[in-house]
């Protein structure tokens, strides 16, 4: 035991917090993967090419370490629930049951079936149909665009919803889907259940409308590069485009959005990627810009040594910050100690700054995942105290048409119904001409399974309602406490 660890348990506080040293799990342990060597591993081109994108790859990979129920499962999930398609690099995979197979430990048929079904990472990026609700397996008020980007688009694919900050999209693929993807709209293959929006203009085009847009609009000052992960942009392409902004004087921050950095540490790894980085940040520097990367991890165990080499590679290159923006979900990570653990996994291992936890948003089949605002300030209250304050991570709602709010910010609350009540002190670029922007409030719905009996009764009965009758009741409620906000 370490001195920490027996620091902790001396002083009975809640959370023991121990240093732990980052292990990147054997892969061999896998059948598919007994003979790969760890130069195959290092490759990013490897790891590309030995992704896991369906059922029959990963019984390839498996065998019958694990039963036929959990594939007979996925593939329902698959044809009836599934909004994202199935994309994980071997290195994501790896992360999943890392102490399976250990020596002593049970290895034969199926062996592996109730761990890997437990397993946090698994959770959300090999989604199975026994996962989800069946009560409500979607809200109400879920939708696949769920927080209105498309609404606010400048140019296609350009977001603008704070005052002085813009996100790029600037393509709608990834390494890697995760289940739970808020972008599940425009992000991946289509699935069974979701056709996919796919952009409409040239991608040269559309990153030449965003530039253009940039330099004409110079109260925006920060630029989010986004996708899908910039990690699927060829370098010199993202490069190209990292000098654009660049050169447009009025951006003074620049943040990277790769959850590959995660999921695919080898592709920061690469010469060329790293010697570009240090091209941009060089630049950046030079122009007082400040270029940083966010990444997306949910789980301790996706922390691994190559994790804190890519990181490490990164900042050498000069990239000011590495933070991590992670998803509050049921099954990975809604627990203060798994959300610590994460926070000091990336802090104390691999020097990525515990930044934000983001509450899954309310996209269809999304239920068994997303959890109360009451249960995210609990989670809140009991993460304070134990990390460095510039490292504690702001547990955030994403309200649609608002944008992020922590989640004490509330202006009201209706624990029954699950309803929230929030308001803003700025215009979205859809805004400017209204009245109310700045004095209405904006809802958020908690899952109806989390409510008191009285509240899950209330949404039976309305869910019956065609959806414009239901918004008519609801907007009539938040009229009437928008009212109530101004009075007082
Ligand atoms: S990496 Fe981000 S954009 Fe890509 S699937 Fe995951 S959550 Fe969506």
């Amino acid at each position: 035991m370490s001195i920490e660890t027996a620091i902790g348990l001396e002083t009975g506080q809640p959370y023991p917090y121990s240093r732990v040293e980052l292990v990147e799990p054997d892969w061999t342990r896998f059948p598919g993967w007994k003979d790969v060597t760890a130069e195959d591993w290092a490759s990013v081109q490897w790891q590309r090419a030995h992704c896991i994108k369906n059922v029959k790859q990963l019984r390839e990979l498996l065998g019958d370490l694990v039963d036929e129920r959990f594939y007979a499962d996925l593939e329902r999930d698959q044809a009836e629930r599934a909004t994202m398609s199935m994309l994980v690099p071997p290195q994501m995979m790896n992360t999943m049951v890392p102490h399976a197979l250990d020596q002593g430990g049970p290895s034969g048929p199926g062996s592996l079936t109730d761990a890997f079904y437990a397993d946090p990472v698994r959770h959300y990026m090999i989604p199975v149909f026994s996962d989800r609700r069946t009560d409500w397996s979607s809200h109400p008020h879920a939708t696949r665009d769920s927080l209105h980007e498309h609404d606010m688009w400048v140019a296609e694919g350009l977001t603008h919803r704070y005052p002085t900050k813009v996100l790029a999209e600037l393509l709608p693929t990834c390494p890697q889907y995760c289940g739970h993807c808020t972008r599940m709209d425009l992000v991946g293959n289509s699935t069974a259940v979701i056709d996919k929006l796919k952009f409409v203009g040239k991608p040269n085009d559309r990153l030449g409308d965003m530039i253009d847009y940039l330099r004409r609009t110079p109260q925006v000052r920060d630029v989010v590069v986004s996708g899908g992960d910039v990690a699927n942009m060829p370098w010199p392409r993202l490069e190209s485009f990292l000098m654009s902004v660049l050169e447009v004087e009025n951006i003074r921050d620049i943040r990277l959005a790769t959850k590959a950095l995660v999921g695919l540490p080898q592709h920061w790894l690469q010469d060329d990627v790293v010697e570009g980085m240090s091209r941009v940040a060089g630049v950046a520097r030079s122009r007082g810009v400040s270029l940083a990367i966010h990444t997306h991890a949910n789980h301790a165990n996706s922390i691994t040594p190559l994790v804190a080499d890519a990181t490490r590679a990164m900042l050498d290159a000069g990239v000011r910050d590495v933070r991590n923006q992670g998803v509050l979900l049921n099954g990975v990570n809604a627990d203060p100690h798994a959300l610590l653990d994460l926070c000091f996994r990336l802090l104390d291992g691999a020097q990525i700054m515990p930044y934000y936890f983001y509450m899954c948003d309310m996209i269809p089949f999304s239920e068994h995942w997303r959890v109360s605002v009451a249960d995210a300030q609990r989670l809140q209250h009991h993460i304070m105290g134990y990390l460095p304050g510039f490292a504690t991570p702001r547990i955030v709602c994403d309200v649609p048409f608002v944008g992020k709010r922590w989640v004490h910010q509330l202006a009201d609350y209706d624990q029954e119904r699950g309803i929230s009540y929030w308001t803003k002190n700025y215009r979205t670029s859809i805004e400017a001409e209204s009245a109310d922007a700045l004095s209405r409030t904006y809802e958020y719905y908690d899952p109806i399974h989390t409510l008191p009996e009285a509240g899950q009764r209330w949404w039976a009965e309305h869910s019956d309602l065609d959806s414009s009758a239901l918004k008519a009741a609801e907007v009539a409620e938040a009229s009437r406490r928008t009212a109530a906000l101004q009075a007082w």
